[in-house]
């Protein structure tokens, strides 16, 4: 069987934002990451700014990458990762993988937090058969009823004194916390609730 090219990996000719690009705003809320040339759709909802991909869509899959946009829209919409179309939904919720991760809550995979979009039941039972990172783990296909929008994670800025320096490290952040004014968001995050364990499709 061919491989999946997942609809959310990156390509290597997709590019993020660069440096220069981002700058501080001096919103009423206090200094904020802010692009130079603002758009309306650089932030959310919740006021959280953004990664802005350059590129197309050309080019090598990277299998471990994921597009922010594509990822975002995904989760967002409750698109299946692999092919965009609907993800399955049946009376028990709607169908995800999760596995258990080193910060998994004690009660995983309830109340787990993921950044995996859900699947539609053909590319459900095609991953758990292919994806090499599935097999390397302890994973569980789900039905969810309750997978609620948790929030965002991406980069974490701080200001000093010669301008915006990142941590590099992926920073997930709540929209039940204050919102970090220094956040690049890359990833949409659910928390998943109301979780039955079913078996393979
Ligand atoms: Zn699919």
């Amino acid at each position: 069987m061919p491989l999946l090219t997942p609809y959310i990996a990156s390509r290597s000719t997709e590019l993020p934002v660069k440096l220069a690009e981002l700058t501080v705003e001096f919103a009423p809320g206090g200094p904020r990451l802010a692009y130079r040339r603002p758009h309306p759709t650089d932030r959310d909802h919740h006021r959280n700014l953004w990664l802005r991909m350059h590129g197309s869509t050309g080019g090598r899959i990277q299998y471990d990458c994921m597009n922010s946009d594509r990822q975002r829209a995904c989760m967002e919409n409750m698109l299946c990762q692999i092919c965009a179309e609907p993800a399955d939904r049946n009376k028990d919720g709607w169908l995800f993988i999760d596995w258990r991760r080193p910060d998994s809550p004690p009660t995983w995979p309830e109340r787990s937090i993921t950044s995996m979009p859900p699947l539609c039941a053909e590319h459900a039972r095609v991953s758990a058969r292919q994806c090499p990172f599935l097999r390397r783990n302890e994973y569980a296909v789900l039905r969810v009823r309750k997978p609620r929008l948790h929030g965002v994670s991406g980069a974490l800025y701080r200001l000093a004194a010669d301008g915006w320096r990142t941590s590099d490290n992926d920073v997930l952040s709540a929209y039940a916390e204050p919102r970090l004014p220094g956040m690049l968001a890359s990833r949409l995050h659910r928390e998943l609730r109301g979780v039955t364990v079913t078996g393979l499709l």
